[in-house]
């Protein structure tokens, strides 16, 4: 990557952790967030939820990159930018008609150079009831036709339908999955390594056994971290922000036993040949 300077025989890499995954249009004041991730050498990677969230994250996309390469910095800071997902949350997804949901598809094809990815989208049995599952079905998969059309990965939430997600993707055939926020069972993470899918650990790791769990049984190749934010603070604590993303990289060193600086490259590393 362009911040890797080489320097006689050394490689030279300053730190640049990942949130990978992050509601930042769902902040107040998310420039005073996204200054802050700078400051911490934090990149944000921000999903979109609806029709309304999909324009707003395009739009702070837009600003930000006319910030960056109008300032002195501009190598280092394009790293730290912002990257996007567009996406229907599966609980806004069922408020629209099947009409809607083309129209935002076409949208999201119409702006396929600027995301990293389709997000957010899955199945969400905790504020719906079962009777909703196969309409939230059809939705997904028409959302994951639209990434193989367009060849990019998928961010899932799963929320009380992490199996019937798992199979259900399985089913579609397609593999460029990251299980955000995975609250499952451990045999259907094991499942998840199995596919070769990624799993972002959410920075409320540092209370959550659950997660910590998930860290020590999964391959540092399958990982990225995530704040979800404003939710999901380390310290339970609203709203979270993307600075906060460190907090789960400690959490990963502490558990694999390896130092921040071997994470973060790692991380790094998976993070590239992902969304590359
Ligand atoms: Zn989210």
């Amino acid at each position: 990557m362009d911040h890797r300077k080489t320097r006689g025989n050394t490689t030279k890499f300053f730190k640049m952790f990942i949130d990978a995954h992050s509601h930042i249009d769902l902040l107040n004041d998310y420039k005073k967030s996204i200054s802050n991730a700078k400051e911490e050498n934090v990149k944000i990677v921000t999903c979109g939820t609806d029709i309304i969230s999909n324009k707003k994250i395009l739009k702070i996309k837009d600003s930000e990159q006319v910030r960056v390469s109008s300032s002195k910095n501009v190598g280092r800071k394009k790293n730290l930018g912002i990257e996007i997902c567009l996406g229907i949350y599966p609980t806004e997804a069922l408020k629209l008609s099947d009409k809607e949901i083309e129209e935002e598809i076409k949208f999201i094809k119409k702006n396929k150079e600027k995301i990293i990815a389709i997000g957010e989208i899955g199945l969400d049995l905790k504020e719906n009831t079962k009777e909703t599952i196969e309409k939230q079905k059809k939705n997904l998969e028409k959302f994951i036709e639209l990434a193989k059309e367009i060849n990019k990965p998928v961010i899932i939430h799963s929320r009380k339908a992490e199996k019937e997600c798992i199979e259900f993707l399985e089913k579609l055939n397609y593999n460029k999955i990251v299980m955000h926020c995975f609250s499952g069972k451990f045999n259907l993470v094991k499942k998840i390594i199995e596919n070769n899918w990624m799993l972002t650990i959410p920075t409320s790791v540092k209370n959550s056994e659950h997660f910590q769990k998930i860290i020590e049984i999964t391959p540092i190749k399958n990982l990225l971290c995530e704040t979800d934010s404003p939710f999901l603070h380390p310290d339970k604590k609203f709203p979270n922000e993307p600075k906060n993303v460190i907090e789960s990289y400690k959490k990963i060193a502490e558990i694999k036993n390896i130092s921040l600086k071997e994470t973060e490259k790692s991380l790094e590393q998976n993070y590239t040949n992902f969304f590359k």
